[in-house]
């Protein structure tokens, strides 16, 4: 089968023929109908993150936001089907562990993060294999069509855990959010549904005004102002209730935390770039005297995936308003190398594996 093969980081990435996965016997096998494009393949390739455990040994097959079609499953598997369409969290969870038996899957003690670790060859493939696939497969409902799931990859789902669950957003609560690419428009259009007024911030007119599209009751282009914190703080007469960092470098995470106000709760959802290698200095006197939450977010819990699809299914979000656009797997590491110079709007979606 075809899939994008990372042989090297930061060299050209190749669309190689490599073996069809086989499904362990708690594993299913998916044939990917989608997978959407996500600046995390990009730090992958980069070969950033080993600070966070996502440096795989190349060769590795990059992608990491599919849903599929079930067209394989292990001799182990009780709750999923062949021919059955899943979402997939790219959080591979064991089922097992305290965290998991509490609900709390996406930071399991045995995390797998697929496309990043070498246990998970990655998405962008015509098949992908899902371990533990009781715990790991979401079944779809008969609604949701095979387009709209694709939209939910990692920054759609990421950014509804990091909204709905770490951040508690409520509604009419004043949301910043620090970073409108991929998970920071996924953020704005979901705080958006839970009834939060949002913000965003970026440096590009054209995210901003995607922002304000999905939502957004204002925006800030911090390459126009002195101090986009000051904006922010005019903007909420006192600051924001939530801030959301989700991009991951040193200035969004600061400013975003500059932009709370007393009490406020910051929901860090982007990882950090090869210039901060996992930290960032931070203001910790004022988180005492603001009494500032500071939470992260990763992922989203398989078992709470039905309270996004409950509201996916009742149109309160729509993945498919992110999509930006669907290309082949061909265009998949021209994709990618787009990204080096923050040059995308929006997400796209490989939904053709096999041109
Ligand atoms: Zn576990
Ligand atoms: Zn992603």
């Amino acid at each position: 089968m075809q899939a994008v093969v990372l042989e090297e980081f930061q060299e050209p990435l190749e669309v190689q023929e490599v073996d069809r996965p086989e499904p362990e016997s708690d594993g299913v096998v998916a044939r990917v109908e989608g997978c959407g494009v996500c600046r995390s393949d990009w730090h992958c390739w980069q070969g950033d993150w080993d600070w966070f455990g996502y440096r795989p040994d190349p060769p590795h097959i990059l992608g990491h936001e599919p849903t599929g079609t079930v067209v394989d499953v292990g001799e182990d598997v009780e709750n999923v089907e062949e021919g059955q369409e899943i979402a997939i969290p790219f959080n591979f969870a064991c089922g097992k562990c305290d965290l998991c038996r509490n609900g709390r899957e996406n930071i399991c003690e045995n995390h797998v993060g697929l496309g990043f670790m070498n246990e998970a060859p990655g998405a962008f493939a015509e098949e992908v294999h899902i371990p533990n696939a009781d715990v790991n497969a979401v079944p779809l409902p008969d609604s949701i069509d095979a387009e709209t799931a694709a939209g939910c990859g990692c920054r759609f789902m990421t950014s509804y855990h990091g909204m709905a669950h770490r951040g508690d957003v409520g509604r009419g609560e004043a949301v910043v959010v620090h970073g409108c690419g991929g998970i920071g428009l996924s953020a704005v259009h979901i705080a958006n549904a839970l009834g939060a007024n949002v913000i965003g911030v970026d440096l590009m007119d054209d995210k901003l005004e995607r922002a304000e599209e999905l939502g957004a009751v204002a925006t800030v282009n911090a390459s126009d102002v002195d101090d986009p914190v000051k904006e922010v703080h005019d903007i909420t007469d006192g600051g924001a209730d939530v801030s959301v960092d989700a991009l991951g470098i040193e200035t969004t995470c600061r400013n975003a935390v500059d932009s709370l106000k007393k009490g406020g709760r910051h929901v860090q959802i982007g990882l950090t770039t090869s210039d901060e290698q996992g930290e960032v200095s931070l203001p910790t006197d004022e988180f005492v005297a603001k009494e500032i939450d500071f939470v992260g977010s990763l992922g989203l819990q398989p078992s709470r995936y039905s309270e996004m699809l409950d509201m996916i299914e009742t149109g309160k979000l729509d993945p498919t308003a992110l999509v930006e656009k669907t290309v082949d797997i061909h265009e998949v590491p021209d994709e990618l190398d787009a990204m080096t110079d923050f040059n995308t709007v929006g997400i796209p979606v490989c939904t053709d594996f096999s041109s």
